[in-house]
């Protein structure tokens, strides 16, 4: 089979009922409109064998968390996905992974409403590149710039599951019991929050997805808001099975600077909090307060002992002693 027909076996869809699609696979080109009020959002997520998945990795798994970590990026501006592109690089041709990677991929996008517009094939070492594109009205995206001294910061879901999923699947461990499954399908199928970014769009000022671990992409707010920030640590949200699994000094941590757990982090103006209790009636995420921001630190105390990330710790509202051993290796950094 060659590249044309791959493509047309696989990826190319019978007629799409997106109105804004003008032109789908098959061109040198897609083709959509956009609306006039509208801006695009782009974003380009690549996933390489060996350093973004493990070779055992099954391909409904991959294909779907290629698709899954660059929504969520477009949930983190608070945009309406709409398209996506996907760069494919296959060692070899392999058609029943090939079915079952874009049965789940088609499945995915359909689930969405997103439609896959064009691509490119090509032979090498496995890897996924997803470029997919949403729609925000103009001037109404979710930055990372905008967080400003007094924002409550808020994280949704349970924080740190992924990683202790990737640990257990890194030892080879099979999810037998309800908690190693749940948290081994937080690592696989993270879920983009897409209805919350939307929802946000107005009422926070800044946003970015948790994919890097908490105190790493909270730290980008803060750089790029010239701010810092206070963490409660007794008000991370923790899942129980996380909990049940570790104590709460390595659930922490998994919290803190594990990655992969594709929550939002947003900081909100404290009057917007009944805005935000009232829209997040109509979803089906949680949303906690773990701490606020406040300004840029300036001594050289904290500087020191609050390191690169601007973050300062408290536990039950008491600042955390810090010559105490703390959980978490990013500190010692
Ligand atoms: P070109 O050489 O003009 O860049 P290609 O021959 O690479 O085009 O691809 C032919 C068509 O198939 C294009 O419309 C391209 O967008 C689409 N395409 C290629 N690979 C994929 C893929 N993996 N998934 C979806 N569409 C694809
Ligand atoms: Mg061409």
């Amino acid at each position: 089979m060659g590249e044309f027909d791959l493509i047309k076996n696989y990826f190319e869809q019978p007629q799409t009922d997106d109105d804004f699609v003008q032109l789908s696979i098959g061109d040198d080109c897609a083709l959509v409109s956009v609306p006039e009020n509208g801006w695009l959002a782009i974003t380009t997520d690549t996933m390489v064998e060996n350093t973004h998945f493990l070779p055992s990795i099954s391909p409904q798994d991959l294909a779907y968390k290629a698709l899954a970590t660059n929504l969520s990026d477009l949930a983190a501006m608070g945009a309406k996905p709409k398209w996506i592109s996907l760069a494919l690089t296959l060692p070899n041709i392999d058609e029943n992974w090939l079915a079952a990677f874009s049965q789940s991929l088609l499945q995915t996008l359909k689930d969405y409403n997103v439609t896959l517009i064009g691509g490119d094939t090509t032979k090498g070492g496995l890897s996924v590149t997803i470029t997919a594109q949403g729609l925000l009205e103009k001037g109404n995206a979710l930055c990372r710039h905008q967080a400003k001294v007094g924002d409550l910061i808020y994280v949704s879901c349970t924080l740190g599951d992924s990683a202790a999923g990737l640990q257990q699947i890194l030892a080879g461990k099979k999810a037998l019991s309800f908690e190693e499954k749940f948290l081994q399908q937080r690592h696989l199928r993270p879920t983009p929050r897409l209805a919350l970014g939307q929802g946000l769009i107005g009422i926070a000022n800044a946003a970015i997805d948790l994919s890097d671990g908490l105190i790493s992409d909270l730290g980008h707010i803060l750089q790029r808001s010239r701010c810092a920030a206070e963490i409660d640590l007794s008000a991370l949200p923790l899942s129980a099975s996380l909990l049940t699994l570790h104590d709460r000094t390595q659930a922490e941590q998994f919290a803190l600077s594990g990655g992969e757990d594709y929550e939002l982090c947003f900081t909100l103006p404290p009057e917007n909090q009944p805005l935000l209790e009232a829209r997040l009636k109509n979803l089906d995420v949680s949303c906690t307060c773990i701490g606020r921001i406040v300004p840029a630190f300036e001594g050289k105390w904290e500087k020191e002992k609050c390191g690169q990330f601007s973050i300062r710790f408290l536990r039950n509202g008491e600042p955390i002693d810090y010559s105490a051993k703390l959980g978490f290796d990013h500190f010692k950094e």
